[in-house]
């Protein structure tokens, strides 16, 4: 019998090297293109699938951090490698099959937000979706890079088959058209932009009150401050659980770092910052996961609690499920 040896071994694998070189050739012309944005994980028996919209470098001044001094956020900005004066703001959208239903938690942007933002859809073919397969809607709140992929830009629906609930409080602030004509002009924009997407469509809108289920293992939390019916998902399958934080802090590494501060698109600064420490304490004394509207893709992973705030430990890719 032909022993094996370790060197047999190592010269018929070089000598298979030797054969198989083959000259070189020009390098191969770059794609332009990004690859999909698509992470799958599991929670229990539920399947979720994070589908990168996009992300949008959203320009900001003085203002825009309303109980800190500019040079702060600036410093802020440095430490977490974003341009000096702009917020990176990643748009990611979570679906859920519950094993029942398929549930898709905000839109994105519908790619009316921003010319590097407008790739769910794509995201979308490539996790095998069917956007008519979407059985429920829900919306953590009305801004619009969470709503305005409801319809696409000719105002038609873009998950016709999809029922869509959203917190009775949420739409008992914004669709007050009192509360409209009280607000600023800017923040008027916001108003309309609700009206041109839900008007039409109200008669089908269904609203949840806070601590609900919107299906069976997706329960509904009250986490007001960034606007006043801003709803946290947490969802419980087997004995694991996610908590969908929406925003309740943009960025982590500047809102996590810097949990007082109040940004200027909260509606109610003060309460905005107390529903961030609450349930950024609660995840991280149970060591919960994750997941963050505007979190770097998959968006996923832990808070972990230091002396001055806290910071995201993003999950480690698993190859399988
Ligand atoms: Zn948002």
């Amino acid at each position: 019998m032909h022993q094996v040896t370790r060197r047999t071994v190592l010269a018929a694998s070089l000598s298979a090297t030797t054969l198989l070189r083959l000259p070189a050739k020009a390098a191969p012309p770059p794609t332009g293109r990004e690859t999909p944005g698509v992470y799958r994980y599991r929670i229990g028996s539920f399947e979720l699938t994070a589908l990168y919209d996009g992300i949008w470098y959203r320009p900001i001044t003085e203002k825009f951090i309303r109980n800190a001094p500019f040079a702060d956020v600036e410093h802020a900005l440095a430490d977490a490698f974003m341009p000096a004066d702009k917020l990176a703001t990643p748009f990611t959208t979570l679906v859920v099959n519950t094993g029942q239903k398929l549930v898709l938690i905000d839109t994105g942007t519908g790619g009316q937000i921003a010319p590097s933002a407008g790739v769910l859809r794509a995201n979308l073919v490539a996790a095998g979706i069917d956007p008519q397969a979407i059985d429920l809607i829900v919306i953590s709140h009305f801004h619009p890079d969470h709503i305005n992929g409801i319809k696409d830009k000719d105002n038609d629906l873009v998950f016709p088959n999809a029922e869509i609930m959203v917190a009775d409080a949420e739409w008992a602030f914004w669709m007050d058209d009192a509360n409209m004509n009280a607000a600023p002009s800017d923040l008027k924009l916001t108003f309309r932009n609700q009206r041109r997407i839900f008007s039409d469509i109200a008669p089908h809108v269904a609203r949840f009150n806070h601590g609900a289920e919107v299906a069976s293992g997706i329960e509904t939390l009250a986490a007001p401050g960034h606007t006043p019916g801003h709803t946290v998902f947490a969802i419980h399958s087997g004995n694991q659980s996610l908590l969908v934080l929406g925003d309740t802090a943009q960025h982590p590494a500047v809102f996590a770092r810097h949990p007082d501060w109040q940004a200027a698109f909260d509606i109610d600064g003060d309460a905005a910052v107390a529903t961030r420490k609450a349930l950024f304490d609660r995840a991280a004394a149970d060591r919960m996961l994750v997941t963050g509207y505007h979190f770097p893709f998959p968006a996923c992973g832990h808070l972990v609690k230091t002396a001055h705030g806290y910071e995201h430990v993003p999950v480690e890719w698993q190859p399988n499920l």
